[in-house]
């Protein structure tokens, strides 16, 4: 079969969607335009920003690729203020960011609940309830979760990393806080509680196979969640996995495959938000617009007070903007508009996919 054939095939099997993330030249091109029109007819051409707000590097846990993890002892450890954050959550709300993302290293301390439950009720008081709130605070407990949604936060973003327990387990330590079934559990209870749920994988890790990731797009459908975030990995010199640093495949290679997961995820699940992450623009400057054109339409730019940017360093070469935040915006914009998309300022952006299931 052709990739043609393939793509209008109803039901894209393990196989397929092996076969299709291997396409180059022609069959690669046929799949970009594809997965544009798909992107075009459900999602179209407006571009959603969550302003990114990296809370804080402290991690309690250790997982062995990010460059935050607990046993790094060469990291600045920082968490914001309550008045940092909110100062980044007024910037966005003033600016039409529409919806800002909360990021942070896993704690499971009341302090650390109590902070980001009392940023929350602020980011609602001081934006009249207009703000969209996404967490990204790692594996929490239902109850975490609940007074966390309960408080404002109605979007989580837990990537599973990958999908197959064998990798898994590659790059994570063997206990309990790291255990793969806790992981899939937690998206469950992030689903029990009601938020729009998200989730993603590294793409390019040691050891990982086509088939692999073939297995995250269908393991993303059953799941069936209402967004996605994932991009490229990026090794980080003071990791363990960077013993496996010969084996990766080049940097472009990984980014043109994260392009290639972006466009089969968008056909997998048209109406869901798919975020152009960060880690593609660190191998490619227009990275993160490339991933738009093809399936993306959502953008997180950074908005963390610049003083901190440095010290949120999970992978080699992460892009630290000269400019001013307003600027970057500015440049954002155009070059968006250069490829026929326009910002949906002061729009939450919530998942159509999200609504879809609840008005059934
Ligand atoms: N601690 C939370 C968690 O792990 O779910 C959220 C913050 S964590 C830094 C966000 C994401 O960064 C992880 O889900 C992981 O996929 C990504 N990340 C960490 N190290 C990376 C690396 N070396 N290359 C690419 N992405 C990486
Ligand atoms: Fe901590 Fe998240 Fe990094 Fe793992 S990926 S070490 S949980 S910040």
């Amino acid at each position: 079969m052709t990739v043609q054939q393939i793509l209008h095939t109803v039901q894209l099997s393990k196989e397929e969607l092996s076969k299709l993330l291997s396409a180059t030249g022609d069959d690669e091109k046929v799949l970009f335009n594809y997965a544009a029109n798909v992107k075009q007819q459900h999602v179209g051409n407006t571009v959603y920003l969550r302003g990114l707000i990296e809370f804080s590097n402290i991690c309690e846990k250790n997982c062995y690729y990010c460059g935050i993890r607990r046993d790094n002892t060469d990291t600045h450890r920082y968490c914001l203020t309550e008045d940092e954050a909110l100062e980044a959550v007024r910037f966005a709300h003033e600016n039409g960011f529409g919806s800002i993302a909360l990021q942070s290293g896993e704690l499971s301390s009341d302090a650390f609940t109590r902070k980001i439950d009392f940023i929350l009720k602020e980011a609602m008081r001081i934006t009249n309830g207009e703000i969209g709130i996404t967490l990204s605070c790692g594996e929490q407990t239902e109850d975490v979760y609940r007074r966390w949604f309960e408080s404002g936060a109605s979007r989580y973003l837990l990537r599973i990393e990958s999908s197959t327990p064998e990798l898994y387990a590659k790059l994570h330590p063997n206990d309990e806080l790291h255990s793969f079934t806790n992981r899939v559990n937690a998206l469950e209870r992030l689903k029990k509680c009601g938020y729009q749920v998200g989730t993603g994988v590294m793409i390019g890790l040691p050891f990982q196979t086509a088939e692999h990731l073939a297995n995250d797009l269908l393991f993303m459908k059953q799941l069936d969640i209402d967004m996605c975030g994932m991009g490229p990995y990026i090794e980080h010199a003071r990791t363990p996995l960077y013993e496996h640093k010969l084996q990766l495949l080049s940097l472009r290679e990984r980014f043109k495959l994260s392009l290639k997961m972006v466009a089969l995820l968008r056909i997998l699940m048209p109406d869901i938000n798919i975020a152009a992450t960060t880690a593609l623009q660190t191998i490619e400057k227009n990275g993160r617009e490339q991933a738009i054109q093809i399936g993306a339409n959502v953008l997180m730019p950074n908005i963390t007070p610049k003083r901190y940017r440095d010290d949120y360093f999970l992978y080699e070469n992460k892009p630290v903007s000269q400019q001013s935040d307003e600027d970057d915006l500015k440049f954002l914009e155009k070059q968006l508009k250069n490829i026929g998309h326009e910002i949906g300022f002061f729009k939450q952006g919530n998942s159509l996919h999200y609504s879809a299931k609840n008005e059934r």
